[in-house]
């Protein structure tokens, strides 16, 4: 049994010591990872690879040779293209694909001898909130089986919450990373949009798409971000912003003004345990001398409708590129050109991709571009700057990062609109590209997974790591 550690300096203390080696790390999260199968949370294992990979990083270390992430075993969400191996978005249109080659964050990540130990499950492209649109099946919380894993990246988040590896990328378009990981008892990081490159990350909504990070401590959060930012030829609305070491930067913070939403106390829609988990830290914080005050956000009621035409529209443009004839799924029924789109695309998306993709394009046609995907960026560009207002006035926006804790698998909502509005707290960061964390903030009476998020101005992820260590210590 190998033990659970909770951040990288403590892996490279035991390897220092002699207590554990990487190759003895690797085999360990393997056997949870059999162990767990049942969780459905990878859709490939790199076995032979990550053992081989291993040695090597050994050998590396005891030359004195290895590179920063050494020691980190880390799963990557099934959207993250890795030269030679598959990638599917878990939809079955891109069931064979086989990346040709690396995305930026991959080729950064094992630059610097960290080893990619499969790729995980999640909602086919993205599209969900509870990992059950994947054309894998859904992925289950390791708290508690019956409930969701939270989405989309689901099997990424409970990869590292049952011990299958020690850290996970995913990716935020809406609250994707932050989501899952307060549902399953972790830090979740979206980065601000221009931090890290998109290159070879399958689009979902380009002007939201955001890498992110799951792990155990704040600290791992720091490292990789740090790892993996930066400009890059590749993805030209990466910002020339500097990356700081945010890793040996992390120090204590001073008193800070913190807002928080008043309506996610009041609103009837959020979990009466997830708003006294809020209450409690709002006091603790309190009681440190920070200031704290409520705010109304007079948009709130546009956020969720906001997200969803945009990154529709932008979904439906995106996969029109998955036409049978160029790669991915062919449909052997087809004819004729035309047959061949339409019976590939028919038979190679699920049902949700599908609604998405017709919203899209109804929202950009010529008749219902300026009622809807105009409006909407009109919406978006009045939430970015009230947002960027507040974020003048305050260090930090604290918000639950869902309404309520995970919830049970197959629990059908026969009206999706009531599926987006469960977004309402992350989507925010998402429409005005802020960075945003999620915190793990202990569990409920049932032993559920609670997590609150901090929000904060662009580029100032040091601020939000910072504040983020002291507020797990809280
Ligand atoms: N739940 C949101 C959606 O379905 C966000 C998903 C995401 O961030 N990829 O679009």
């Amino acid at each position: 049994m190998t033990k659970s550690y909770i951040s990288l300096t403590e892996i490279k203390s035991a390897i220092a010591k002699g207590e554990i080696t990487v190759e003895k790390l690797v085999r360990g999260y393997l056997n949870k990872i059999s162990v767990n199968a049942h969780l459905n949370a990878f859709n490939e294992v790199f076995e032979t690879e990550a053992l081989i990979f291993a040695q090597k990083i050994d050998l590396r270390i005891k030359q004195g040779v290895a590179g920063k992430l050494a020691g980190m075993v880390i799963a990557i969400k099934d959207n993250i293209c890795y030269k030679g191996h598959k990638a599917t978005a878990s939809s079955k249109i891109l069931k064979n694909f086989t990346s040709v080659y690396s995305s930026t964050v991959v080729e950064r990540m094992v630059a610097e001898d960290a080893i990619i130990i499969g790729r995980c499950n999640c909602d086919e492209f993205g599209m969900g909130a509870a990992n059950e649109n994947s054309y894998f099946g859904p992925v289950k919380n390791h708290a508690d089986q019956t409930k969701v894993a939270g989405g989309s990246s689901g099997g990424s988040a409970v990869a590292v919450q049952a011990g299958m590896c020690h850290a996970a990328l995913g990716t935020d378009t809406g609250g994707s990373v932050r989501q899952p990981a307060s549902f399953c008892g972790l830090v979740g990081m979206k980065p601000t949009y221009g931090r890290i490159s998109r290159h070879g990350i399958i689009a979902y909504a380009s002007s939201f798409d955001q890498v992110g990070t799951i792990t155990r401590s704040v600290e791992d959060a720091a490292l990789l971000l740090e790892v993996i930012s930066g400009p890059d030829e590749y993805d030209s609305t990466l910002s020339s912003t500097e990356v700081p070491s945010f890793s040996n930067n992390i120090k204590a913070t001073s008193p800070k003004k913190i807002a928080y939403l008043q309506e996610a106390l009041s609103s009837p829609g959020v979990d009466p345990e997830v708003k006294s988990n809020l209450i409690q830290y709002i006091e603790k914080l309190r009681a440190e001398g920070h200031i704290v005050k409520p705010i109304a956000f007079e948009y709130l009621e546009y956020l969720v409708p906001a997200y969803y035409i945009l990154a529709m529209a932008e979904a439906s443009s995106n996969l029109s590129r998955y036409d049978g004839v160029h790669f991915g799924y062919r449909s052997p029924n087809s004819t004729d050109l035309v047959s061949t789109y339409k019976r590939s695309r028919s038979e190679g998306f699920g049902k949700e991709v599908k609604r998405r993709i017709m919203l899209g394009t109804f929202v950009l046609s010529a008749g219902y571009y300026d009622a809807y995907f105009a409006k909407a960026q009109k919406v978006r560009r009045l939430i970015r700057e009230r947002t960027d207002a507040i974020l003048k006035e305050y260090d930090f926006i604290l918000i639950p990062t869902a309404p309520e804790p995970a919830f049970a698998i197959g629990k059908v909502e026969k009206d999706p609109v009531v599926t987006y509005l469960s977004d309402i707290f992350t989507v925010q960061a998402s429409l005005t590209g802020a960075p945003a964390i999620s915190l793990p903030t202990g569990n409920n009476s049932k032993g559920l997974p609670l997590g609150l998020q901090l929000l904060t101005r662009h580029f100032e992820e040091q601020e939000l790591l910072n504040f983020s260590k002291y507020f797990l210590e809280l």
